[in-house]
């Protein structure tokens, strides 16, 4: 691109999208005086889903803005919690985050996930029909045009990756009320009731206490409990309160 020059300044938590020469305050760019800035964010690595406010010399303007020669561009990162407009929160995660939908579904949180890579054209126009916010690690995924909204996963750690969602959105926690296999929703179950469906030592050894409505999985206080209940009472700990509904 040849064309009138700006200076692109990145937020700090948006610089490891660029390159390293980009990492930098007042970053001379090219611009051809007709492609809006939401077009030159993305040209310089960063995913929209992950930008906030963008000022032009110190003034807020929407994505759409073509920027003029000579003009100073400041990009912020989205405010936390942020806020998705338009529906209750749920999400929609891709098929590297299978065990980031599960600890979500282990709070209460609606996460979606198939086991088999759907693609990402099926993922975006499902986070569109459903309304869903498409959680991955995918630029590429992320700049889908159809997609209801989306945010980048920072780490490929689970705990860390629960802790940026968590932090991200705020969604009402309510652990224990659906199910980590399917996303359903949890009903309360006993013994008698759901027998049938259980090995001879599990019946003796552990208390029932839910029935998945969708799947019919049924949950006991097992042998992996501890390790839940630790991720739920962290999860409490620090994002239990003020979250949204
Ligand atoms: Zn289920």
């Amino acid at each position: 691109m040849n064309g009138p020059g700006i200076e692109l300044t990145l937020a700090p938590e948006l610089r490891l999208f660029a390159p390293p020469s980009r990492r930098v305050d007042r970053v001379p760019t090219a611009t051809d005086g007709a492609s809006s800035l939401g077009h030159v964010v993305e040209s310089a690595g960063v995913p929209l889903t992950e930008v906030g406010r963008l000022l032009v010399d110190g003034r807020e303007v929407p994505v759409s803005y073509v920027p003029q020669a000579g003009q100073s561009v400041e990009v912020f990162g989205v405010d936390r919690p942020q806020q998705v407009p338009g529906a209750p929160l749920r999400f929609l995660l891709d098929v590297h985050l299978g065990t980031l939908a599960r600890r979500l579904r282990l709070l209460g949180v609606d996460a979606a996930y198939d086991n088999e890579d759907p693609g990402d054209p099926a993922l975006a126009t499902r986070s569109a029909a459903e309304n869903r916010v498409l959680l991955s690690r995918d630029r590429g995924l992320l700049r889908r045009r159809e997609i209801f909204a989306g945010a980048y996963v920072y780490s490929d750690n689970p705990d860390d990756q629960l802790r940026d969602v968590l932090g991200r959105f705020a969604p009402a926690l309510a652990p224990w009320t659906r199910c980590t296999a399917c996303n359903g929703p949890l009903h309360e179950a006993d013994k008698d009731s759901v027998g049938d469906r259980l090995e001879h030592g599990t019946q003796r050894s552990y208390d029932v206490f839910a029935q998945c409505s969708d799947c019919e999985r049924v949950y006991w206080r097992g042998a992996h409990h501890s390790r839940l209940e630790r991720i739920v009472d962290e999860a409490l700990a620090e994002f239990g309160d003020g979250a949204t509904v």
